[in-house]
């Protein structure tokens, strides 16, 4: 199939990616010229496992294409995915400024039927918003299929290639059809593709979202609740898994989720029901637990520093919002450099992936580092927001010598108690017992 994607970031250039793994022929258009350069000089511009060699694949086979070029890649493709941003507005309801925009020209442009299939993130009755848009200057028959994605950063190729289920909303059997052949390679192994209504199918997205961070924030309100009474959440984590209604993932506590989907997903949904006269109560606790669990850590430090930071230096390992992705947007990390500075603290930082996106904020007020271990130098305190892989082992001995004093504030319970007690380390981390080497 001729397949165009508008918006190549981290959902637009997977889709296309993949797509054109499966053996169609895609198109990927992007406003940003420099990026789209980049794309067109073999250059993977966002940080993704394995998308690399997918990528380099199908540009070589010449199944995959960047351009700017919107109108002469509509009229070459059967299918255009809407792969563009839906940021928060001011208010927190999803700004639709983008989809619509692009919609908008599509109408004008379309030579012959189309479907025009919205993969971006948004709220209920936005297919119906695009298609008034595109039939306003539409003189062929076209569909609107929303179909959300539900791929994660870090496993983004993984997810799209083999995902839990693929949603396909529209009430049009021609556009569904041509939609269930495209999904076919990637739902051979019985996974579902569900075909619903577009409103449905909208506000599926949401709910997931919603879902997993209350989930989340469930979790931290029980790990804080730990803390006051000397229960350890990895128990009650382990004893709450077990059952299958519950299950095993996304329960584990932490400082708060971030990224670029669950805060601004979690917001628009509230709003979305605000504008039809439905409250969600729950989403408000939700959204007010989390922008504290961000400071969570803060709150420990400023505690055992005596309420102040001021000329202190901290050594933090994570930038980036969860590991695996150079993805920063909504990171708890960054809230807790703010706090820092806010208190005339200093900060030296290392993440494998997400400090050339965190210099582009903060340039020269904090202190970037090659290597892991270059950060501890003379710091009060190392401090963990994010669970990359190379943290959980590291060399304590090194710790040791190079931190100031042997403490330790870890938003992500990386270590086993036991083993802070053996090193000697103050350990201070989430719903579990503090380690005071001097008590
Ligand atoms: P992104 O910000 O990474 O990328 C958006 C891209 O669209 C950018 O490259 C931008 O230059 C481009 N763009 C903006 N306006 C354009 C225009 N008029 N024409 C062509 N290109 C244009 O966004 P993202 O993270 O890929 O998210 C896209 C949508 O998918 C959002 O609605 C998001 O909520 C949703 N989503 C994201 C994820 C995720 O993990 N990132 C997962 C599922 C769903």
């Amino acid at each position: 199939m001729k397949i165009a994607v508008i918006g190549t970031g981290y959902v637009g250039l997977v889709t296309g990616t993949c797509f054109a793994d499966t053996g169609n022929d895609v198109i990927c258009v992007d406003i940003d010229a420099d990026k789209v350069k980049r794309m067109q000089d073999g250059e993977v511009p966002i940080y993704e496992p394995y998308l690399d060699t997918v990528f380099e694949r199908n540009i070589r086979q010449k199944r995959l294409i960047f351009t700017t070029e919107l109108e002469s890649t509509v009229k070459a493709s059967d299918i255009v995915f809407l792969a563009l941003p839906t940021p928060p507005g001011e208010d927190g309801s999803a700004d639709l400024s983008y989809v619509l925009g692009v919609a908008d020209q599509l109408g004008k442009i379309m030579d012959k039927y189309t479907v025009i299939v919205d993969k971006s993130t948004v709220p209920v009755g936005t297919s119906e918003l695009v298609h008034k848009a595109i039939a306003k200057h539409a003189k062929v028959e076209f569909d609107v299929v929303s179909n959300p994605e539900f791929l994660r950063e870090g496993f983004a190729v993984e997810d799209f290639m083999k995902p839990d289920r693929v949603v396909i909303g529209t009430s049009s059997a021609r556009a569904a059809k041509i939609m269930e052949d495209l999904y076919k390679p990637f739902v051979r192994q019985g996974n579902p593709l569900i075909v619903m209504d577009e409103k449905s199918a909208e506000l599926t997205k949401y709910a997931a979202n919603a879902f997993l961070a209350t989930k989340i924030t469930f979790m931290n309100e029980i790990a804080n609740f730990c803390e006051k009474v000397g229960a350890d959440v990895d128990k009650v984590r382990a004893g709450i898994g077990t059952d299958s209604r519950i299950g095993k993932r996304f329960l584990f506590p932490g400082i708060g989720y971030g990224g670029s989907c669950f805060p601004k997903d979690v917001q628009a949904l509230a709003k979305s029901g605000d504008a039809y006269g439905y409250h969600f109560e729950i989403l408000d606790s939700v959204l007010e637990v989390n922008d504290r669990q961000k400071l969570v850590l803060i709150e420990k430090l400023k505690r055992y520093f005596d309420g102040n930071l001021k000329g202190k230096h901290f050594a933090l390992w994570g930038l980036a919002f969860k590991p695996d992705t150079d993805d920063i947007r909504e990171a708890p990390a960054l809230y807790m450099i703010d706090a820092l500075l806010k208190a005339g603290a200093t900060v030296s930082t290392f993440d494998p992936e997400g400090m050339e996106n965190v210099r582009k904020i903060y340039g020269e007020k904090i202190k970037f580092a090659d290597e892991m271990y270059e950060v501890l130098e003379n710091a009060d305190a190392l401090l963990i927001a994010t669970e990359w892989s190379v943290f959980r082992n590291p060399d304590f001995d090194k710790l040791a010598k190079k931190l100031k004093n042997k403490t330790i504030f870890d938003g992500r319970n990386l270590y086993e108690l036991s083993k802070m007690i053996e090193l000697g380390f103050y350990y201070e981390s989430i719903g579990r017992e503090t380690i005071n080497p001097a008590q």
